[in-house]
């Protein structure tokens, strides 16, 4: 399908197909053959090739070692890096350091920036956001929040109590929420600050357990359940403005959603390609089974679905590279993540017993996908957002049209 994104974005995405072909996928196929994780050294010699490359960590400004490339020009790459389980992770573009890079770039210091931002984009720490709370705090509801930090000199005391943190397990620091103005509404008090992981007080309590592992490498990340007990941090440790958490975390997540459109529509359509592959090579009950019309049928559904997706997330870009795009993000959010979802359910469908098994990527994805419609926003929150959007200019003279349209219509049918 061409989607005429512009030159420079196909260029580099070309090369990042060649990148993934030479290397990252022929590694990629023997560790599913063989079981055997990718290590990190191995991951840090794809991030050596990919900077030789000029493909490394292309949402992030060249000054920091990016391709400086904005969302519509990062689109098709992210697509390619979403064909593989560690396509994104080969080319510094995974969730959520890509997310946390682009939070620390728009609104950190220049410190900051040196200090983490720096040596985040080249893999020599990794970082976390902490937002989701247990219990009764904050979730689809952010507004719930109920960790706090309170200034005591020049330094902000800490309580927190995250979960669904990601990358938490081995991150070296979190970009904590926290309420940090009580009397003010949410929406107006609260800040985003940067917590060491080592600082006094943090405590990693677990991983939670979930569908899917950790996949293919030997890498932690995983989902971690997080305590900060009276932690200090100095006050310029704060992300932003004081109070404009909201602001900021709305304007992470914005691009966050997209980006996580992006590879995961990479992952149904290579899951879509693996089962097409399987289909004109099998038979059954005399022909092969890309022959029988009910399955050829949910393929073009699948095709023209996955198709509109992508469309929806290149109209959502374009968008986000000039505003806030907050519907546009949310419809495409919600769309991808149920056609993706469906896509690749499909896909291992048509592979039978081979779709469950793990010689082929699809079972991963499978186990990947199913949290897209949770992460970043639930489908109903997203419904929620565009509904609100949708009613927002009812047009009175289309309600009075209709009401008398209505009365006309009892009239007639009393007449006859
Ligand atoms: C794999 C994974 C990774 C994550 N990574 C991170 C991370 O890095 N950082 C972070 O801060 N958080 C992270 N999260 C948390 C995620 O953002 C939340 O799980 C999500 O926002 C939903 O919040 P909740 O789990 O508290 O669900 P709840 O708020 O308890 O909602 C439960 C369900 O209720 C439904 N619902 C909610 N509101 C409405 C409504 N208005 N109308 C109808 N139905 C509704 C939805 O179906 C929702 O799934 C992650 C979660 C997962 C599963």
């Amino acid at each position: 399908m061409e989607y005429h994104d512009s030159e420079k974005a196909n260029e580099v995405a070309g090369r990042v197909e060649d990148f993934l072909e030479e290397v990252v996928l022929p590694r990629e196929r023997e560790a599913l053959a063989t079981g055997e994780r990718i290590t990190m050294d191995e991951i840090e010699g794809f991030w050596e090739e990919a900077k030789e490359r000029d493909l490394f960590a292309p949402q992030v400004p060249e000054e920091y070692g990016g391709q400086g490339l904005d969302f519509s020009d990062m689109l098709p790459s992210f697509e390619q890096v979403g064909r593989s389980l560690i396509g994104a992770l080969a080319i510094r573009a995974n969730a959520p350091q890509e997310g946390n890079m682009h939070t620390l770039e728009m609104v950190g210091t220049e410190e900051q920036k040196e200090e983490y931002l720096r040596p985040l984009v080249q893999g020599e720490i990794s970082s976390a956001f902490a937002m989701t709370e247990p219990k009764q705090g904050g979730g689809s509801d952010p507004k719930m929040l109920q960790s706090t930090a309170v200034k005591d000199g020049d330094e902000w005391v800490i309580n927190a109590h995250k979960w669904w943190t990601s990358d938490g397990l081995d991150a070296d620091f979190y970009l904590t929420m926290v309420r940090t103005d009580l009397d003010a509404h949410p929406y107006s008090g609260t800040s985003i600050i940067l917590v060491p992981a080592d600082a006094d007080g943090v405590d990693v309590v677990r991983n939670i357990p979930h569908v899917g592992g950790h996949g293919i490498t030997e890498r932690e990340g995983g989902h971690a359940e997080v305590k900060f007990d009276d932690v200090r941090v100095p006050v310029e440790n704060t992300i932003g403005e004081e109070n404009d958490g909201f602001q900021i975390a709305q304007m992470r997540l914005g691009g966050g959603r997209l980006t996580h459109c992006m590879r995961y529509s990479g992952m149904a359509e290579r899951s879509l390609d693996v089962a097409k592959a399987y289909l004109s090579e099998r038979e059954a009950f005399g022909t092969t089974l890309e022959e029988k019309q009910a399955l050829r049928h949910r393929i073009a559904d699948a095709e023209t679905r996955l198709h509109a997706a992508r469309c929806m997330v290149r109209h959502a870009a374009r968008e986000l590279d000039r505003s806030d795009a907050r519907i546009e993000v949310a419809m495409a959010k919600l769309f991808t993540a149920n056609v993706t979802q469906d896509t690749i359910d499909l896909a291992l469908q048509c592979c039978g017993g081979n779709g469950i098994g793990k010689d082929l990527p699809i079972a991963h994805f499978y186990e990947n996908v199913r949290a897209f419609r949770i992460v970043d926003g639930a489908d109903e929150v997203h419904r929620r957002s565009i509904a609100r959007w949708a009613f927002e200019d009812v047009d009175e003279t289309e309600i009075e049209n209709a009401l008398q349209f209505d009365e006309g219509l009892r009239i007639d049918a009393l007449d006859e």
